[in-house]
Order: C-alpha cells, then sequence, then structure tokens
C-alpha cells in the first residue's frame, strides 16, 4: 500500500485530507507539526509527503531540506498563492504545489500525477544478493525483509547507486542528512555499521582508508 505522510497543523484539514486519501486506497500517517514529520520519517518509509508551508515550530520550507535527501516526492499545501512561494517551494525541490482551499479531486489528481511521474524511475534495483523496490522502500535478501530506517534506506540506496565508487564521509552526509549540516562523520560511521549488519554487507560495504565507504560488487 502506499504510505503518505500529511503535515499540516490544522487538524480539520489535515483530516479532510486523511480521510479523501484513506477513502481512495492510500495508508496514511498524520502528524501537526516539523517535530513530528521529521520522527515519522525516521521510523517509517513514505512514498509522498503532503507538506504545509505554515507550521508551528519548523517550517514546511526548512523541513524540504530533510526530505529531499530522502529522495520521496513532495506536494506543498499552502494558503499562501504568492508566486514566490510557489517560485521557493519548487526550488527546493517539491514536485508539486496546492493552494488551499483545494477540492479533494484536485488533490486526489496531484497525488496521483506525481506517483505516477515517480514510478518512472526504475522501480527494481538488485546489488550484492539484494532486491531493493524503490517505489515500497522494501528491501529483500532472498525472500527474507530487511527492516530499515528511513536513513539506513536512503545510505543503502546512495551506495547501490553509486556501487564500485568510494563515497567520502562529508558526501555521504550531505546526500543522506542534507545540505547545510555539519558532517558528522561518526554518524555516517555507526549508520553504515548498522546497514552493513542489517542487510549482511560484510565484506561488501568496505571502508575506505581516509575517505570513507565503498560498496563492491
Ligand atoms: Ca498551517
Amino acid at each position: 500500500m502506499t504510505q503518505i505522510l500529511i503535515v499540516e497543523d490544522e487538524r480539520l484539514i489535515n483530516e479532510l485530507i486523511r480521510m479523501s486519501l484513506c477513502g481512495a486506497g492510500y495508508g496514511c500517517t498524520c502528524v501537526y507539526d516539523g517535530d513530528a514529520a521529521v520522527e515519522a520519517l525516521d521510523r517509517q518509509a513514505f512514498d509522498l509527503v503532503l507538506l504545509d508551508v505554515m507550521l508551528p515550530g519548523v517550517d514546511g520550507f526548512s523541513l524540504m531540506e530533510y526530505i529531499r535527501p530522502l529522495d520521496i516526492p513532495v506536494i506543498f499545501l499552502t494558503a499562501r498563492a504568492s508566486v514566490q512561494d510557489r517560485v521557493y517551494g519548487l526550488k527546493l525541490g517539491a514536485d508539486d504545489y496546492l493552494v488551499k482551499p483545494f477540492e479533494v479531486a484536485e488533490l486526489l489528481a496531484r497525488v496521483e500525477s506525481v506517483l505516477r511521474r515517480w514510478h518512472k524511475t526504475e522501480r527494481f534495483l538488485s546489488c550484492c544478493g539484494l532486491s531493493i523496490d524503490t517505489l515500497s522502500h522494501t528491501v529483500l535478501r532472498g525472500e527474507t525483509p530487511i527492516n530499515l530506517t528511513a536513513k539506513e534506506y536512503a545510505l543503502l540506496l546512495l551506495f547501490v547507486q553509486n556501487r564500485n565508487i568510494a563515497l567520502d564521509r562529508d558526501r555521504i552526509y550531505e546526500r543522506v542528512w542534507g545540505p547545510g549540516e555539519r558532517g558528522d562523520s561518526r554518524t555516517v560511521d555507526l549508520h553504515v555499521q548498522r546497514l552493513r549488519h542489517k542487510a549482511g554487507l560484510e565484506g561488501k560495504l568496505v571502508t575506505v582508508y581516509r575517505v570513507g565507504y565503498r560498496l563492491e560488487e
């Protein structure tokens, strides 16, 4: 089931979106602020994020910086219809923009269109005995599902898409945790260790002395 994260602080609108999307057969998770969105994204893999711009605490534009490296499509929701906001949101990498109030039919059409566009990318990847479904974010070794967090999944995808290339820690950090963050090599090391163990990549996801890591196939 396609999983959608709804980040919207206005409870009534959040609930209306949830009802519309659930009715159309999507799985929904509702959160009401930026911190809860980050928690949800760390806990679970999503296929799409509906992201309100004006949120208490961390706003939608700042959250976009966090979401972009996770490789999940985003549709901004906003009451502000100004051209500048629209352009800024799309520049940040949003896939679409929905101005409130919107019709349920329009919401569903945009969601469907963005998901269809993303399906066009190669859905299944295989590497080192792993099968990755980039649509559902599921990873299998043989028939056995491997449970990865969103960051571990992003890390695996980065290595698989750059197999046999040494990636330095700063680049890994930027791609998985986002630009603007200060590179934390300890965080990268911990996540690589966990991914290596969980995905059975011992001897394949190798340490490159003084650089970072390389996935060998
Ligand atoms: Ca709002």
